[in-house]
């Protein structure tokens, strides 16, 4: 005799039901969807994420939830489905601290903020998005003052995204990046630069996906619960673990802005379809703090699996030994010419730039470092929204020694801000920073380097499957890294994999 399936099963089946069809509804809007119906879309959706707090913060769910915890007892299966009750009830608690009128009006505040920050950002004129992003800080603040925080008021926005992380950890870790990362750059940028013209030939789109995709599914990515769609900004999203898509973006005359966004989408994509199966429509794939359907356990975790796809297996030295000379033959006309030492060394060019999604794997962190020195003093009221571009631009001539040339290549590049997004940005660097560190424990297996050395990566997605993607989010980051690798978050990884490159490159 099968179990009856519990009322908070019920719950968390419906909830995650809405957000799988909010999340289908915004994989149209930014892949098919004609422009005419942004408008509407934006109402459908907003009923639905109303409908989904309903459910989440209801009557229901919280009678669900006393009766479950009224009817668990000690026996071992137990302690699982305990942690999801009383993760969902922790979740509905901080949700429930941020006043309705706050949630409302950020809600609104969005819609017309990304609509004025891309104005802003076309024409060059921070001025026009100062009042809104002003409020949006505002509300972030009260926000944080309502869910709550120890130390900095900056926390309280982080553990959205990555729970167990504060602006003193965070420091803490920037501080060893700078001190390892800044020689590095100095190192590469005393020497001649690769031939990025290599990479500017002629590559037929449709080629590129093949190729890209080939590699996507050497890495574990399933097509059987999956597609590949093109889209402005490549992203990975999921509807239940069965169904996990990804989008890319291809210029004819740009190779790797296609090839590695799409390894990147399918790391993300890798983890939600390995996810374990019990979890589907259940508590640990719905982040009831964001209404989120995602099985990821957070926003960094994720990004390691997508950061390391992308660049510690795709612009590894042996990854392009193994398949370089396939992708000769996928593009004769353009690449019969070149090497896979000039190759390899083009796609890893160091060269410090303005835009963070452009930037390479050496000066990345520090587009990421600067946001969050940005972000934590502004809701800490240390800084004024008025002052961020002379702020953006001091901080990029120390970092990077680039002199900012316009808003729209400063302060005003990212989408975040103008949605409301303030404490994500970390989550970006704590995905380099954990990528390596698993592939580095990853490595240690024989099975998996030898995998890595004959072009086999099942090895290692089975190695990540078992350690990180099918716990979802039952496991946070910290126990995820300890199990895996035997210790907290550590950079010792990162840098050792990026002073070797650096080596390299020579
Ligand atoms: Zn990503």
């Amino acid at each position: 005799m099968t179990s009856p399936v519990s009322l908070f099963d019920q719950e968390i089946g419906r909830l995650n039901d809405v957000l799988c069809a909010i999340n289908l509804l915004g994989w149209d809007a930014r892949t098919q969807m004609p422009a005419g119906a942004a408008q509407m879309r934006g109402a459908q959706v907003a009923t639905l994420t109303g409908l989904a707090r309903g459910i989440a913060t209801g009557q229901a769910m919280r009678d669900a939830i006393a009766r479950e915890l009224d009817h668990l007892d000690d026996r071992p299966g137990s302690a699982l489905r305990r942690r999801a009750v009383l993760d969902t009830q922790a979740a509905i608690d901080i949700a429930g601290r941020i006043p309705e009128k706050l949630v409302v009006e950020a809600a609104a505040l969005k819609t017309k903020a990304q609509q004025v920050w891309a104005e802003a950002r076309a024409k060059n004129d921070f001025a026009l998005f100062q009042r809104l992003l002003e409020r949006t800080v505002d509300i972030q603040r009260e926000i944080a003052t309502a869910i709550g925080y120890v130390a900095h008021p900056y926390d309280a926005l982080i553990r959205q995204y990555e729970p167990g992380m504060t602006l003193a950890d965070l420091q803490k870790l920037f501080a060893r990046l700078k001190a390892g990362l800044l020689p590095l750059i100095d190192t590469a940028r005393g020497r001649p630069q690769p031939r990025l013209d290599v990479l500017e030939r002629t590559y037929p789109v449709d080629v590129q996906k093949r190729f890209a995709l080939g590699i996507a599914q050497r890495f574990g990515y399933d097509l059987k619960r999956g597609r590949l769609d093109e889209t402005v900004h490549p992203f990975e999203i999921s509807f239940t673990r069965e169904d996990v898509r990804i989008t890319g973006r291809f210029r004819e005359n740009w190779l790797p802005g296609g090839l590695f966004a799409i390894w990147h989408e399918a790391g993300h994509g890798i983890y939600e379809q390995g996810i374990d199966p019990s979890f589907s429509r259940g508590a640990f794939v719905t982040d009831i703090l964001n209404l989120y359907a995602v099985g990821g356990t957070s926003f960094g975790m994720h990004e390691s699996q997508s950061r390391l796809f992308e660049n510690r297996v795709g612009r590894s030295h042996r990854f392009w030994e193994l398949h370089y000379a396939d992708l000769q033959q996928h593009f004769p006309e353009s690449l019969g010419d070149i090497d896979v030492e000039t190759f390899w060394c083009a796609v890893n060019a160091v060269r410090p730039s303005f835009i963070r999604v452009e930037a390479d794997e050496l000066t990345y962190d520090f587009h990421v470092i600067l946001r969050v020195e940005i972000e934590a003093a502004l809701i800490a009221g240390e800084i004024a929204v008025r002052d961020l571009p002379a702020i953006w631009a001091e901080k990029m001539q120390t970092y990077l020694g680039l002199t900012v040339p316009d808003d729209t290549r400063g302060v005003l590049q990212d989408v975040h801000w103008s949605a409301g997004m303030i404490g994500s940005f970390p989550t970006y660097t704590l995905g380099n920073v954990m990528g390596a560190q698993l592939f580095a424990a990853a490595r240690e297996v024989p099975e998996v380097a030898a995998g890595l050395h004959n072009g086999d990566y099942l090895p290692l997605t089975h190695w990540l499957n078992h350690h990180v993607h099918r716990h979802g989010r039952s496991r946070t980051p910290d126990e995820i890294l300890h199990d895996a690798t035997g210790s907290g978050l550590d950079p010792a990884p990162y840098l050792r994999d990026l002073t070797e490159k650096v080596a390299l490159l020579a």
